[in-house]
């Protein structure tokens, strides 16, 4: 089986937030084989990401046999060193490489979780992620709530609202998006005493390795991150440093299912937990059901409505059906923004 075209585009739906996750967001990847097979992926990047893929990864691949997906992940990663590394070449490579496991899944007719020695159909725990107030149906419909707070005033307020709607038992997490400091931080966990958070997600900017050497040190609330962060290398220093104990990686931009799984096993090694962002998708649910300890998956974002095929989560819990590869169906013709 060779591979005959690389193709990327980037849909654009309705409610798709009005910042750089429309103007640099979410590219649909599609390789196709001369075996009339079509594998799917998702990356990063928007136009940017899709231009890596015309210029440099498509002529790369084109010909090539996409079954060696490890290997071709190197030559991709090597045709974008000088410029790539991190960031939107990654995000790139990381639909190219979801596509090429979608491939192998397809070719082996068996769903990408069974592939990893996993199973369908089990019951996957899930989180959701709220930007504001829990609703009445969200604390109804889920067992486990993470709220984006990004500014530190009335954090601890918004925590016990929570808490007073979804009860003294199910996991409450917040996530801060980068823009504290330690000394935020610390005041707002001190603040938090006695509301059991899970955990504090990016506090400090991603690249801000010694703050989070300090913050674990001193944080009462166990620190998350991971999810700005690029390639297994890129985490290497993360868990050597025990920088965060529950790691994110974002599969659709950290350099792909090849890399995720690397950094699975790596955080196993040293006891870290792994909790991919937006894990709901099933870009990475499949490698949480298949290699996850301790299984929670955040929901899916709400704008990726044209990748079709997504279980529901359902009473906080979600389930992959047996379709081969990652189990997504895409209407081409009808991808929305793409004409
Ligand atoms: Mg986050």
């Amino acid at each position: 089986m060779k591979i005959t075209n690389v193709r990327a585009m980037q849909p654009i739906a309705d409610d798709s937030p009005p910042d750089w996750r429309t103007s640099l967001g979410q590219i649909l990847v599609a390789i196709d084989t001369d075996a009339g097979l079509t594998g799917y992926g998702v990356g990063g990047g928007g136009a940017a990401g899709i231009h890596v893929i015309q210029t440099v990864l498509r002529d790369l691949l084109l010909g090539k046999q996409p079954e060696a997906v490890e290997d071709l992940w190197q030559q991709m990663y090597s045709a974008t060193l000088a410029f790539g590394r991190k960031g939107l070449a990654i995000m790139a490579i990381s639909g190219v490489d979801l596509a090429l496991w979608d491939l192998r899944g397809k070719v082996a007719e068996q769903p990408i979780a069974e592939l990893l020695g996993g199973k369908v159909g089990e019951a996957i725990p899930t989180y959701i992620t709220v930007w504001d107030e829990v609703s009445p149906e969200q604390a109804a419909a889920h067992r486990a709530f993470k709220l984006h707070v990004e500014s530190a005033d009335d954090v601890a307020a918004l925590v016990n609202r929570t808490r007073e709607a979804v009860g003294p038992d199910r996991e409450v997490m917040i996530d801060a998006w980068m823009r504290w400091d330690i000394e935020t931080t610390l005041n707002v966990a001190a603040q938090l005493d006695g509301l059991d958070v899970g955990w504090i997600e990016e506090p400090l900017p991603a690249d801000d390795f010694d703050g989070y050497a300090e913050l674990v040190e001193r944080c009462p609330i166990p620190i998350a991150g991971g999810e700005h962060e690029f390639t297994a290398a890129g985490f290497r220093d993360i868990v050597e440093r025990k920088l965060h104990q529950v790691l994110q990686p974002d599969v659709c931009w950290v350099g792909g299912l090849t890399e995720l799984l690397k950094i699975y096993k790596m955080a196993a090694t040293a006891g870290l937990r792994v909790c991919p962002h937006r894990g709901a998708e099933l870009w990475s649910l499949h490698a949480i059901a298949a290699v996850d300890p301790h299984p929670l998956a955040e929901s899916g974002r709400p704008w990726m409505t044209w990748v079709g095929g997504q279980p529901p989560i359902v009473n906080g819990e979600i389930r992959l059906t047996d379709a081969p590869g990652f189990g997504v169906q895409i209407d081409e013709a009808n991808l929305p923004g793409c004409s």
